[in-house]
Formats: structure tokens, C-alpha cells, sequence
């Protein structure tokens, strides 16, 4: 049975990802700082470390033979925008230290999960942007430190490769969601966070909700259940550059947020305030993907946000049942029935 670590196994792609390898039958560690904070994890091991450190990457990888390196210290665009040297410096020792732990004890092969957040800004300046090819990385300027860092580990992953021969294998995500993420707090990302809004103007009977600039800025958004599936498949494949893993159709932010609205069954209107809104279009140009894998994201966005925002209303009517004020958004739930009222 071949045994692989999942780092990061306490974050929503981790967690999803393991649960994935176990019904693969692999024995599976799953490391990370923390727990899973919805549901247990069912890997065969699960190690309590942080990964920042030389000597508790060699914990982790002892023993193993591929690794999945998800650990980041990471979150939405409120947190990239304004944590930059926290997040250059603790993804950069997280991921030199993982990838040579793995090299030290002889991993075969090592799956690094970076980012479109490594495509120049230049590139992403107009709502209606080209789709990204891998290539358009260079010549580089990524927004935010969590796209240089991410870009960094890449190389370091083609030189390990190159000087080293441990199999590396590289996927840029594009906006990943779906049950089981981070949904308040600070470091949920826009379709969490959407979810989270409508969900809490359905309740309130308050049905204005909050947007981020003027909602014009567009993404494309991969459900989670593909994104496992695409991570297991490249790391079985022979590609050895960077791929990019997610949907490509483009949606504007207000166009999510009435997709959301929809699922939820009630109509919403929009408040436009100041936040950080990232760079202005960004899609994924799948050519590479079909090519190598055979193989692209099939779970529609209204699909994937029928799914996400019925766990996240639960989460929410679930903190309203504890009396919590759910995060970011005050007054609380039953302050906003009380003044609407
Ligand atoms: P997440 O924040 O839910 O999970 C990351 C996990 O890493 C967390 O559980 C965190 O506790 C853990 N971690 C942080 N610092 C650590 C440390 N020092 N030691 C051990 N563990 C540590 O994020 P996610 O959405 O599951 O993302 C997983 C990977 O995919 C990350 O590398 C992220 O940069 C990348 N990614 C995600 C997306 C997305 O849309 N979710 C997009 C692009 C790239």
C-alpha cells in the first residue's frame, strides 16, 4: 500500500484530498497546525506540527512515498492584500522545508499546490481578460507576496527535479470552493463569503448585501470535487510543468452573487463599498489540461454553489442557534431581526 502525506490536511482542499486518496486505498498522514474544523479527518495518521520547521518536515515525510504539499498560511483578498511578509515568509520556509524533508527521506514523487495568483497583473487589467496559459507566468509580476512565493516554490520544484530526481509535479488553482471551507472570520475567500452574505440577508430579511468594489471584476470558480480529482490525476501523469487546474467560464462578482441568490431563493440588491478587489479579470485557459490529462472540470457553478451554500446556511442558522454573531458581520443576526423589526 503505497503511503502518501497530505500537508494542509486540516485546511478545506487538504482535508477533501484525503478523504479522496483514502477511498483510493492509500494509506494516508494528513499534517497540519491544526484539525479539521467541520468534521474529522479520516486519514490513518494525523500529525499535529508545524511545518515552517526543518525538523518537523522530516517527521512528517518520514516514511512516506508522495507527497501532496498543501500547507499555506493563506486566505481571501482581505488577507493576501495585507499580510505580505507573514505570508512570503511562512509559505517560504513551509515549502523549502517540505520539499527537502521529502528529498531527505527518499519521496518518489511530491505534488506542489500553487496558484493563478502568479500570473502578472499586467496581464489581468480588464474585465474581459485573454484566458491565462501557463506560459503568460513571465515574464513575472504577480500581484500580491503569496503569487512571488508561490512562483518561487515552482522553480525550486522543476530544480529538485532537474538536480535531485524527485518527481515534482506543479498545479495553479483557480478559485477552488465548495463545503468545508473557511466561511468567516477574515480568511474566507469571495464564493464562502458570498454564501455566508446571502445566507444571513435571507435570515435577517435584510436583503442588501455588501460587495467589494463595484462587482465588476471577473473570476472562473472550480468546485472542490474536480479539484481533487485533478490533483490525483496530475500527480499520476507525466507532466512535468506547471498546469493550470479550474473552470474556465468567467463571471463577474455581482453575477456570482445572483447565482447565489438564486440557489437561496430570494432576490438581492447590492452595496457597493470600498474592499480589495484583486487584479480587475482572471480566467484559466484549459488548452494544457485537456491536453495532458484528458480531462477538465465538469461541476457546473450553479451545481457546485447549490451544494456550498447549503452547508454554508446550515453553518450559519447553526451559529444563530449558539447565539454567536457570526464574524464580519454586525450587528449580529438576531441585532439585525431586532432593529428590523
Ligand atoms: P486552507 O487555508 O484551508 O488550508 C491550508 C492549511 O495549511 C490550513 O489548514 C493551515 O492550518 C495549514 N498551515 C498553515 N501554516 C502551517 C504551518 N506552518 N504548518 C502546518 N500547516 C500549516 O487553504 P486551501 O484553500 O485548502 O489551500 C490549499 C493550498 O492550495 C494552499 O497551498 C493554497 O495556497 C493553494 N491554493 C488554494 C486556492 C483556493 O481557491 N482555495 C487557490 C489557489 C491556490
Amino acid at each position: 500500500m503505497k503511503r502518501v502525506l497530505v500537508t494542509g490536511a486540516g485546511g478545506f482542499i487538504g482535508h477533501h484530498l484525503v478523504g479522496y486518496l483514502k477511498k483510493k486505498n492509500y494509506w494516508v498522514r494528513g499534517a497540519d497546525l491544526k484539525y479539521p474544523e467541520y468534521e474529522p479527518s479520516v486519514a490513518d495518521d494525523f500529525a499535529l506540527l508545524d511545518l515552517r520547521r526543518w525538523e518537523n518536515c522530516l517527521k512528517a515525510t518520514d516514511g512516506i512515498d508522495e507527497v501532496y504539499a498543501l500547507a499555506a498560511d493563506m486566505g481571501g483578498m482581505g488577507f493576501i492584500s495585507a499580510h505580505h511578509a507573514e505570508i512570503l515568509r511562512n509559505n517560504s520556509l513551509i515549502n523549502i522545508h517540505t520539499l527537502d524533508a521529502a528529498r531527505e527521506n527518499g519521496a518518489t514523487r511530491y505534488l506542489y499546490t500553487s496558484s493563478a495568483c502568479v500570473y502578472p497583473e499586467y496581464r489581468q487589467t480588464d474585465a474581459n481578460v485573454t484566458a491565462l496559459k501557463e506560459s503568460d507566468a513571465y515574464p513575472a509580476q504577480p500581484q500580491d507576496a503569496y503569487g512571488w512565493e508561490k512562483l518561487v516554490t515552482e522553480r525550486l520544484c522543476t530544480h529538485y527535479r532537474e538536480d535531485y530526481g524527485l518527481e515534482t509535479r506543479i498545479v495553479r488553482f483557480h478559485n477552488i470552493f465548495g463545503p468545508l471551507g473557511t466561511w468567516d472570520g477574515g480568511r474566507e475567500k469571495a464564493p464562502a463569503a458570498l454564501c455566508r452574505k446571502v445566507s444571513i440577508a435571507k435570515l435577517s430579511g435584510n436583503h442588501e448585501i455588501e460587495i467589494w468594489g463595484d462587482g465588476e471584476q471577473t473570476r472562473s470558480f472550480c468546485y472542490i470535487e474536480d479539484c481533487v480529482d485533478g490533483i490525483y490525476r496530475l500527480m499520476r501523469s507525466d507532466c512535468r510543468e506547471p498546469l493550470n487546474l479550474g473552470q474556465d467560464r468567467l463571471v463577474t462578482i455581482n453575477e456570482l452573487a445572483d447565482i447565489v441568490a438564486a440557489v437561496a431563493g430570494i432576490k438581492i440588491t447590492r452595496k457597493h463599498v470600498p474592499g480589495p478587489q484583486g487584479v480587475r479579470g482572471r480566467n484559466s485557459d484549459n488548452t494544457r489540461l485537456r491536453e495532458v490529462l484528458g480531462w477538465e472540470p465538469r461541476i457546473s457553478l450553479e451545481e457546485g454553489f447549490k451544494r456550498t451554500y447549503a452547508w454554508i446556511d446550515s453553518q450559519v442558522r447553526a451559529a444563530e442557534r449558539r447565539g454567536a454573531s457570526v464574524a464580519l458581520e454586525k450587528p449580529s443576526i438576531a441585532g439585525r431581526r431586532a432593529s428590523a423589526s
